[in-house]
């Protein structure tokens, strides 16, 4: 399939939908992009890149959607969440524009409060929950050896895992991390005893 779409391209032909949905779903991300780098270049032989300096001032680091990627949020009530005031997000543009910054991306984070006493002064919310819990983890798993998990699980394991043990880093990863650190003048030795 690849090499009938990088026919396709070097000729100049039309992608058509079954092209771009495997490109999509399938193709390798490397070849990808050298397909789009081949028709960037096409378009534009000047080889000229632009770009702009962006500034993402986030209010809050607070956030309940656990999306597995991020190591950005932090649940309400963790010790390392914060929020900052109006004036404190004001002062992260007027400084990100004093660096040359000339767009604002505003991320938005999502969370929820509900003071369950208010309107559940007997806990019958706190009862049913620990009632669906127990249900949900209670299905027999896919897996014998994997647990039922609920949202937020498998972050708080990888978290204590690693704050216990380490980030696992890749050898590609690890040894730029050690030419990052020679090229500004900081031993191997010292570099490798950074990155354990
Ligand atoms: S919604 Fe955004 S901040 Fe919240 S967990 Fe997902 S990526 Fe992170």
């Amino acid at each position: 399939m690849l090499a009938e779409i990088r026919a396709k391209v070097e000729a100049g032909k039309r992608l058509d939908r079954a092209d771009g949905r495997w490109l999509l779903t399938d193709a390798p991300l490397v070849e990808l992009g050298a397909l789009a780098q081949e028709m960037r270049f096409r378009l534009h032989p000047e080889r000229q890149v632009s770009f702009v300096i962006d500034s993402n001032p986030n209010y809050t680091n607070v956030c309940v959607t656990d999306c597995q990627f991020c190591a950005f949020y932090r649940k309400p009530g963790d010790a390392e969440a914060w929020t900052l005031t109006v004036e404190q997000v004001l002062e992260k543009i007027d400084s990100a524009a004093r660096m040359g910054a000339t767009t604002v991306l505003r991320n938005n984070m999502l969370s929820i409060y509900i003071a369950p006493n208010v309107y559940d002064a007997e806990g019958t919310v706190a009862r049913e929950a620990a009632r669906f819990v127990a249900w949900v983890k209670a299905s027999p798993p896919l897996r014998p050896d994997a647990p039922v998990l609920l949202p937020g699980e498998v972050e708080r394991a990888t978290r204590s895992e690693r704050t216990a043990h380490g980030v696992p880093v890749d050898d590609k990863t690890h040894a730029d991390l050690l030419a990052a650190a020679a090229s500004v003048g900081i031993a191997s030795d010292t570099a490798e005893a950074m990155i354990a």
